[in-house]
């Protein structure tokens, strides 16, 4: 040992109050949630040391948008007041449109030739004539008084054509590998604001219904999105978690043995989200297998699957399409779109269902309590399905009437739903161009990254790739060594990493413990930064290891 390095042995006083003042700041955010701690990195970021531009890799709103389907809606918006105009017109005031030849108007008044939205929506139309059989006219009122917006929805759960449209887009995205049409004609859907309100309307249904009670065991597939850890928390809820988790060894994937362990429980509630997030892995045969297995042991199991990256995946079949008796789905299109300011997503439910079967049989001072909650919109309360519930319980029952997703946000699901299905129908069955695009994006993006790190990817039809879970002791070992790595784990915080990364360097990942994952693992989201960013992160990653390298080497490495 040479007597410089014996000199930088002795740290001075004010090195040591820094570093303690850092841990106590750090065990303070470690409190909060995995979003609320991101939120807290960003603003370390923005001011980084380094003076980085700083690069927020924490999100999960990706950075595209769908164009098509947005234009087509503009010129339904102008169609329609022209159409408006037609019965009044006063200035800025006009009148209601004309059912009665309005598609053959809407026909003439576009421009398919020159307009590629027009075009769009004319290969819309046509497609829905084709495999719907729809009544022109009557569908087209349905867009054009949807965009138009001059009506409350009607009926209040979704409006008439548009359900089976979701319902066919649902079918061609989501349930590959089973008669897709035959059980889209038998599920019923209610768009909601995005994937977030049909988490919250349920919830609160299965609990206003009497369905789930205090101390209840719900299975969720750790490390998972963190309302699915926090609302069972909440003292409305007060659920028991039972974790099916997932980890590194098995690149995230849920196993099938895992999925066995629900055959032994008395689990009533299983919430999935697949493809997961923040592991990004869809779950495969063995796994639906099991799933289709678990349910046969317990019949009564409630599951909820959250599928907003299902079109991220190669082929993929929701657990839907394997229990659908048992299974509510939740679709969100926010991530494939680029449309998280529309908040727009479904839920979808087959019409015979668990959920109406326990709600059949209930014990009878619960059915009668659960009954009167909704005598006030309905004469016959115990014929009302759990979905239809739910809508009401959306606008606390006594706002029934007027419930419902607004409808423009409806029709834009439509567009969304349609340009797959024309795509589709166009480009061959399972290419869609746009999903090919999409997929790519990500798929770039998450070579850069893993090529920055010196670590394999993971090729699978089940990885996403929307997001990546890095492990930082891993990493650690990789580059210096299991006696560096163990260091580094018993010396500092398990958010020091991330907390440097937003101070130093301005680059913000997402803390995979706020996910119900294990100290060391951090989200990095595919969706939201240039191409270059994800190099730029992995060059950060580096040297921040490094830097924890060289305190090693200098302060800790040599004391023995
Ligand atoms: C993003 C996300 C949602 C939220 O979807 P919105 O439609 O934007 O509300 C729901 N579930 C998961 C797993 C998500 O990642």
């Amino acid at each position: 040992m040479t007597d410089n390095e014996h000199e930088t042995q002795m740290i001075p006083p004010h090195v040591i109050e820094a570093r303690q003042k850092l841990v106590k700041t750090e065990k303070n955010l470690e409190k909060l949630g995995a979003f609320e701690i991101a939120f807290q990195m960003l603003k370390l970021a923005k001011e980084n040391d380094k003076q980085n531009i700083f690069l927020n890799a924490g999100r999960g709103n990706p950075n595209w948008i769908q164009t098509i389907s947005r234009l087509a809606f503009s010129r339904l918006i102008e169609f329609g007041v022209h159409e408006s105009e037609q019965t009044i017109h006063r200035d800025d005031l006009a009148g209601y449109t004309n059912r009665e030849g309005i598609s053959f108007r809407l026909r003439h008044y576009l421009s398919p030739d020159t307009n590629k939205a027009d075009a769009f929506i004319i290969d819309a139309i046509n497609y829905c004539h084709h495999y719907f059989k729809f009544n022109d006219d009557d569908f087209v009122k349905e867009l054009i008084d949807g965009v138009i917006g001059n009506d409350y929805p009607v009926p209040s759960r979704v409006l008439h054509f548009s359900e089976s449209i979701i319902n066919a887009y649902l079918a061609s995205t989501l349930y590959h590998g089973v008669d897709a049409q035959k059980l889209a004609s038998e599920t019923q859907v209610f768009p909601t604001e995005g994937g977030t309100a049909a988490i919250a309307y349920i919830f609160n249904s299965l609990k206003e219904n009497k369905l789930i009670h205090k101390g209840d065991q719900i299975v969720v597939n750790t490390p998972i999105f963190t309302p699915y850890l926090s609302i069972p928390k909440l003292n409305d809820y007060e659920l028991q978690s039972i974790d099916l988790s997932s980890d590194e060894s098995n690149h995230w994937e849920l196993s099938s043995e895992s999925i066995k362990k629900l055959n032994n429980t008395q689990a009533k509630v299983l919430m999935l989200v697949n493809p997961s997030n923040p592991g990004s892995m869809a779950l495969n045969d063995q796994a639906l297998d099991a799933i289709h297995e678990a349910v046969k042991h317990n019949p009564d199991l409630m599951i909820i699957t959250d599928d907003v990256y299902g079109t991220f995946a190669d082929n993929f079949k929701s657990v839907y399409a394997v229990a659908p008796y048992n299974t509510l789905l939740v679709y969100s299109y926010s991530k494939l779109f680029g449309a998280t300011g529309w908040r727009i997503g479904t839920i979808a439910v087959h019409n015979t269902n668990v959920f109406d079967h326990l709600i059949a049989g209930l014990p009878d001072d619960a059915k009668a309590e659960v009954n009167k909650r909704y005598s006030h919109v309905t004469l016959t309360p115990e014929s009302m399905s759990f979905i239809d519930r739910m809508v009401a319980d959306s606008r606390s029952v006594g706002l029934y009437h007027t419930s419902g997703l607004s409808t423009p946000q409806q029709i834009m699901e439509v567009l969304f739903s349609l340009a797959h299905l024309v795509n589709e129908e166009k480009d061959g069955i399972d290419r869609d161009h746009y999903i090919q695009e999409a997929k790519e994006i990500v798929n770039t993006r998450y070579k850069l990254l893993n090529k920055g790190l010196n670590i394999d990817g993971y090729d699978s039809p089940h990885n996403t790739k929307y997001y990546s879970l890095i492990n930082i002791y891993e990493l650690a070992t990789q580059y210096h060594g299991k006696e560096f790595s163990d260091w580094m784990r018993s010396s500092f915080t398990q958010i020091d990493f991330l907390y440097k990364l937003s101070k130093r360097y301005g680059a913000v990942l997402m803390n995979g413990v706020g996910f119900g994952s294990h100290p060391g693992i951090l989200r990095v989201s595919e969706a939201n930064l240039s191409d270059e960013a994800y190099s730029m992160i992995a060059a950060d990653i580096h040297d921040l290891m490094d830097s924890y390298y060289k305190r090693w080497i200098t302060e800790e490495k040599h004391e023995k």
